[in-house]
C-alpha cells in the first residue's frame, strides 16, 4: 500500500473535477471551490507534566461559508497534515450541503497523541488551540466539533476557554458538548445511527430484509460503536470487526461468525479504547489479519476507521457476496478502488452522505442552545432519521434516474446547492 503517497487533498479534488466537469461549472466557481476559503496554522505551546514546554501544531481550514457559518470537527492524531485537514473540510462542505443544513464546512486538527499525553496536558492543547483561533471561529462563523481522538470533554474546555475570552456564554459556539453542559441527547449515537439509517434505505430499495444480513466493520470508535449498536437492533449480524491496537502498533480484525457481541467487545477493551487481544481470544474471537475485514463473505462492509482503507491493492479482496458499502469514516475509498467498486455494481454510501448523521445531530444541537430548550432523545433521533432519510432518497432517485454512481450522484446534489449559494451571494 502505498499511504505514503496518498494525499487526501488531492483526492477530494479529483472528486470535485470530476463533477465539476459533468456540471460543468464555469471557472470561476471551480476555482473557489476546489481550494479551501482560509486556513489556520499555528503553534501551541504547552507545559507538560515533566515541567518543559512542547510546541504542538494546530489548524484550523474553512473550505466554504456561502450557505451558513463554516461547521467541522477537530482531530487530535500524531499523523494529521494540512492536506487531511483541507481535504476534510472540503467534504465537510459536501456532507452539510447533501443533507440541507445552513451550514458550510472547515475541519481542524493538532498534530498529537491523546494516548501519551495526561488529561492536563489534553486541557492545555484545547485551551492553546481556541486562544489561537478565538477572533476567526464562533457561533456564527465557524462552529468546531468532536472528530477522531477528541470528545467531549474536549469540547467542553474549549467552549470555556472561549467563553472567558470574550466574556460571554456561547453554547453555541461548539457542539458534541455533554449532555447538561449544552450538549444535545443523541449526539454521541448520532453519526453510527445515521449510518445505520442510510443502510436500512439502501436495503429497501435492494428489497433485502435487515434481519438476514451480515455486516464487517472496520473500526471501534465512536462511529463504528454505535453503527454495530443499531444495526444489530435491526437484526443484522456483525460477524467481523477491525481495531487498531495501540501497543503492538498495528490493527487486528476480531471474528465472531454466530455474531459480535457489542457489550461484550466494549467490555475487552483496553485502556485506549482498542480491543485487547487477550480478553477477545478469551471470549471467543477469532484474531485474524488488520486487513481481514475487507475480505469476510459479508452483505455490507462499513468502513468506520480512517481515510485511504479501500485501495487499489485491497479492494479487489472484497467478497463477490457484497452488496452494500456505507462509508462511516470520511475518505475510506480511493477514487481507483471507487472504479472497481461501481463496476461491481456494489451499492455505495459515500462517506459524506452516510456519516452526515454526525453534523446534522451538531446543527440541532445548536439550534436547541440558541433556544436554550433541549428535546428528548426520541425526538432528537426522529428528526436526525427524517433528515438523514430524505438526503439519501434524492441521491439515489438522482443515481437512478441518471444511471450514475452514489458517490457522483451526491456530490452533484452538494456541490450544486454551494455553487448555487456562492453565485446568488454575489461571489461568482
Ligand atoms: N466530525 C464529524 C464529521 O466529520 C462531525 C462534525 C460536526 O458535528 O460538526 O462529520
Amino acid at each position: 500500500m502505498d499511504s505514503k503517497a496518498f494525499n487526501p487533498f488531492r483526492m477530494a479534488q479529483e472528486q470535485f473535477d470530476k463533477v465539476a466537469d459533468i456540471l460543468n461549472l464555469d471557472q470561476g466557481t471551480r476555482e473557489l471551490l476546489r481550494n479551501p476559503m482560509r486556513e489556520y496554522h499555528f503553534s501551541i505551546p504547552v507545559r507538560m507534566d515533566d515541567g518543559t514546554t512542547k510546541v504542538f501544531k494546530g489548524f484550523r481550514v474553512q473550505h466554504n461559508d456561502a450557505r451558513g457559518p463554516a461547521k467541522g470537527g477537530i482531530r487530535f492524531h500524531p499523523h494529521e497534515t494540512i492536506d487531511t485537514v483541507k481535504a476534510l473540510s472540503t467534504w465537510m462542505t459536501w456532507k452539510c450541503s447533501v443533507v440541507d443544513i445552513p451550514l458550510g464546512g472547515s475541519k481542524g486538527g493538532v498534530i498529537c497523541d491523546p494516548h501519551n499525553l495526561s488529561l492536563r496536558e489534553q486541557e492545555q492543547i484545547c485551551r492553546g488551540w481556541v486562544r489561537q483561533i478565538a477572533y476567526n471561529i464562533g457561533p456564527l462563523r465557524d462552529i468546531p466539533a468532536p472528530d477522531v481522538m477528541t470528545n467531549g470533554q474536549h469540547m467542553l474546555w474549549m467552549l470555556d476557554e472561549y467563553e472567558t475570552i470574550h466574556g460571554k456564554k456561547f453554547p453555541g459556539f461548539i457542539t458534541g458538548k455533554p449532555v447538561g453542559m449544552g450538549g444535545s441527547l443523541g449526539r454521541t449515537e448520532a453519526t453510527g445511527y445515521g449510518v445505520v439509517f442510510t443502510i436500512r434505505e439502501a436495503l429497501r430499495e435492494l428489497a433485502i430484509n435487515p434481519a438476514e444480513t451480515t455486516a464487517s466493520v472496520q473500526g471501534f470508535g465512536n462511529v463504528a460503536q454505535y453503527a454495530i449498536e443499531l444495526y444489530t437492533q435491526m437484526g443484522g449480524k456483525v460477524i467481523c470487526v477491525a481495531c487498531w491496537d495501540q501497543k503492538e502498533q498495528k490493527a487486528f480484525s476480531f471474528k465472531k461468525e454466530t455474531g459480535v457481541n457489542l457489550e461484550e467487545l466494549r467490555s475487552a477493551t483496553d485502556r485506549f479504547g482498542g480491543i485487547d487481544l487477550v480478553k477477545a481470544q478469551k471470549l471467543g474471537y477469532e484474531i485474524l489479519d488488520g486487513e481481514a475485514w475487507i475480505s469476510q463473505e459479508v452483505d455490507i462492509l462499513i468502513p468506520a476507521a480512517m481515510e485511504n482503507q479501500i485501495r487499489k491493492d485491497n479492494v479487489n479482496s472484497i467478497n463477490t457476496k457484497v452488496k452494500i458499502i456505507a462509508e462511516g469514516a470520511n475518505g475510506p475509498t480511493t477514487p481507483e478502488a471507487d472504479v472497481v467498486i461501481q463496476k461491481n455494481g456494489i451499492f455505495m454510501i459515500p462517506d459524506f452522505l452516510a456519516n452526515a448523521g454526525g453534523v446534522t445531530c451538531s446543527y440541532f444541537e445548536q439550534v436547541q442552545c440558541n433556544m436554550n430548550y433541549y428535546w428528548e432523545k426520541d425526538e432528537v433521533l426522529s428528526k436526525l432519521d427524517i433528515k438523514m432519510t430524505s438526503a439519501f432518497l434524492d441521491v439515489s432517485r438522482l443515481a437512478q434516474t441518471k444511471n450514475i454512481y452514489m458517490r457522483d450522484a451526491a456530490y452533484i446534489i452538494a456541490i450544486n446547492r454551494v455553487a448555487q449559494a456562492c453565485k446568488d451571494r454575489g461571489w461568482v
